[in-house]
């Protein structure tokens, strides 16, 4: 069918606005709005049949009257992201259901397959108009906010994309779990065991920097991923662990991060400290838990019944660049599958011997039970120092003290005393 002959049938039914008009055919000619397609499509028209022109009047038989209020869009926009820094910005549109089945009925009826949707004008004027009013900038990919334009309820919705902090915390107190940990009984609403709190302990390392984080970004939460975690009772020490901070709903996103750390070491000190290595992307989150990274320990262990040093020396040489067979251990084999994992003693060193104690410092590959290095774990770690030296050992104390990536400039990979 003729562009002109197709421009009547649509005029059949009823009164069309341009930006509507011009949509139908809205992958013809380069460079023009749809607005400009529609009004050069309603003149063509005009002079083909040479009948008086009549502009677009405010009715319209798709849209009814959806582009004569983007302005108020704007408007509402502007306002419902007052309050949040932003740089980049993306629209959505939800369409009433009713308004995309008016157009997709022409499609149909008329089999025309240059048409655009809706929304998809809608998002493209509206941030236009936003670019112009703000000088913010429109991006498709990660931008800062997405503000979601409500048609049926008359509302804009603003999701705010988390900014993500990338650093590495030492951990100087026992007992603090990494991350918050819902109360067992409660589940976290608050009961009597937890004192109504909802959590298992009253800190984690989460919310000791994150109640920092939060407030200086001025965001709703703050939550912390990181590459691996110790034990609640061990101290992580040396460098620090590896750690994306990932900050929830930030009402400020660019903020000086050398402040930030200062002020969070200040505050916490004793407790845990920070490196702020710099901004990140949602992407260094996957790969800083994906990271397998070797681990420096160094544990205190209690031997049951006196013990010559050169027995303990000769039992750290055996099991010195050993391949240990471990079976899940005992401890997590609730919720953890039950396996026998091969993982290699990279290095380990006696660093303080006594006749029923010592104090060694072990390089473990990731993935590697360093309690049940030392205690055996009634059979299911093998070779084990209870098992080479003939005597239960325990683990009194255990610390991390080095989370490394390579061998490269690691003491302990010499087998060298610390
Ligand atoms: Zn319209
Ligand atoms: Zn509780």
């Amino acid at each position: 069918m003729a562009m002109m002959e197709l421009v009547g049938k649509i005029m059949d039914y009823g009164e069309i606005c341009d930006h509507c008009l011009g949509r139908l055919f809205g992958k013809r000619g380069h460079g023009l709005t749809n607005d400009e397609r529609g009004r050069a499509l309603r003149i063509a028209h005009t002079m083909e049949r040479n009948i008086p022109y009549s502009p677009a009047g405010d009715g319209c038989c798709i849209c009814r009257g959806l582009f004569s209020t983007l302005d108020e869009w704007v408007e509402r926009t502007i306002q419902a992201l007052e309050g949040f820094e932003y740089r980049t910005f993306i629209i959505g549109t939800r369409v009433p259901p009713m308004l995309a089945e008016n157009e997709e009925m022409i499609w149909s009826d008329l089999h025309l397959s240059d048409a655009e949707p809706l929304n998809a004008e809608v998002n493209r004027e509206v941030g236009k108009r936003l670019e112009r009013r703000t000088g913010k900038k429109a991006k498709m990919d990660r931008p800062d906010v997405v503000a979601i334009l409500d048609i049926p309820r008359g509302c804009v919705e603003v999701q705010v994309n988390p900014v993500f902090i990338r650093g590495r915390y030492v951990k100087l107190e026992r007992g603090i779990p990494q991350t918050r940990w819902p109360c067992r009984e409660c589940g976290g609403s608050g009961c009597p065991r937890c004192h109504q709190t909802g959590k298992m302990y009253p800190d984690s390392v989460e919310e000791l920097i994150g109640r920092h984080v939060k407030a200086c970004f001025s965001a709703e939460d703050a939550i912390l991923h990181g590459g691996g975690r110790e034990d609640i009772d061990a101290l992580m020490l040396g460098e620090g662990r590896p750690f994306v901070m990932e900050v929830v709903k930030p009402r400020i996103r660019i903020r000086d991060l050398s402040t930030l750390q200062e002020e969070i070491n200040r505050a916490e000190a004793g407790r845990i400290s920070v490196v702020l290595t710099g901004y990140a992307e949602r992407a260094d989150v996957r790969e800083v838990k994906a990271e397998r990274m070797m681990k420096r320990y160094r544990v205190t262990v209690e031997i049951e019944g006196p013990i010559s040093p050169g027995e303990i020396k000769r039992a750290i040489s055996s099991l010195r660049g050993a391949t240990i067979r471990q079976r899940t251990p005992m401890r997590v084999s609730h919720r953890r599958a039950d396996l026998i994992r091969e993982r290699r003693v990279l290095g380990i060193v006696l660093v303080e011997g006594g006749q029923n104690r010592c104090i060694l410092e072990i390089l473990g590959e990731a993935g590697l039970y360093i309690k049940e290095l030392i205690t055996g774990d009634t059979g299911r770690t093998r070779p084990s120092l209870s098992e080479l030296l003939g005597r239960q050992c325990n683990v009194i104390e255990l610390d991390v003290v080095e989370v490394l990536r390579s061998l490269e400039g690691s003491v302990i990979a010499n087998n060298k005393k610390v």
